[in-house]
């Protein structure tokens, strides 16, 4: 199965520093084998990187959408606004969504629902935080958290997925998980979702880890078959580092 490996930009780069690495990573492409490659750039940045990734393989996702297909919603942002751009997939229930701007399992659902609804892939992420791993509670909240999001879906609706386990504790800290925890974890994500889903949606799932990846872990992640990919956030800043982390993904994924 193709890793994907998503660079989660955040809060960062304008649209001329987007040009910029989108020019430097372009110079590195010919040695991305086995890996599909995704930026999501903040929104303003979009059109920059649509333009300099023009007859690219790297493709554009974004890290937030409205779950209203349009209307009166200030300061919201349609899929179908995105799409012009040549926007493919879109980042929902990151953690930061979650406990910084308050997105529930109810507000994730419905985004979900809209990204399937107008042809974006959702990369949908989940995680525990620290207290709940502590108190025992990781496959609990992650059933949860997938649960809340796909139950009930029709299957056909949802075709592709990616999911990416990111636990709270690991994001921007430095402290990774253990590549076996990261495993545990994706393989209870194909093994949930096969079951909500069914063998369709389950055989196509690719299930990212995220959480201070990095060039000199990656591969121990990407070597265990359940996991299928990486989102990163820090280390995807830099265009030659992240570059390095791509071809280091692919030369460890031996499955
Ligand atoms: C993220 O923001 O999704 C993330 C994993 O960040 P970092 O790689 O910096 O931990």
């Amino acid at each position: 199965m193709e890793l994907i490996i998503a660079a989660n930009w955040k809060m960062h780069k304008t649209a001329a520093e987007t040009a910029e690495f989108c020019a430097q990573l372009r110079l590195q492409e010919g040695r991305f084998s086995k890996v599909e490659v995704l930026l999501c750039p903040p929104f303003t940045a979009l059109a920059a990187a649509a333009a300099a990734l023009e007859g690219s393989t790297i493709k554009l996702g974004a890290q937030n959408i409205s779950w209203e297909e349009k209307g009166a919603y200030t300061g919201e942002i349609a899929p179908r606004m995105l799409k012009e751009f040549g926007v493919s997939h879109v980042i929902l229930g990151h953690s930061e969504r979650r406990h910084i701007f308050g997105e529930d399992d109810t507000v994730i659902r419905k985004k979900l629902e809209r990204a399937l609804h107008e042809g974006l892939l959702p990369i949908l992420c989940i995680g525990e935080t620290e207290a709940q791993r502590s108190a025992k509670k990781t496959a609990s909240v992650l059933e949860r958290q997938l649960h809340a999001a796909l139950e009930g879906l029709d299957p056909e609706s949802v075709g592709k997925l990616v999911i990416a386990y990111e636990p709270v504790w690991a994001i921007g800290t430095g402290q990774a998980a253990s590549p076996d925890d990261a495993a545990a974890a994706a393989s209870l994500a194909h093994a949930v979702v096969e079951k909500i889903l069914g063998d369709k949606v389950g055989s196509a799932l690719r299930v990212q880890y995220g959480g201070s990846v990095n060039a000199g872990n990656i591969g121990g992640f990407v070597s265990l078959p359940p996991v299928n990919g990486a989102l990163v956030g820090g280390a995807s800043l830099e265009p030659d580092s992240f570059a390095e982390l791509i071809v280091a993904a692919g030369e460890a994924a031996g499955h």
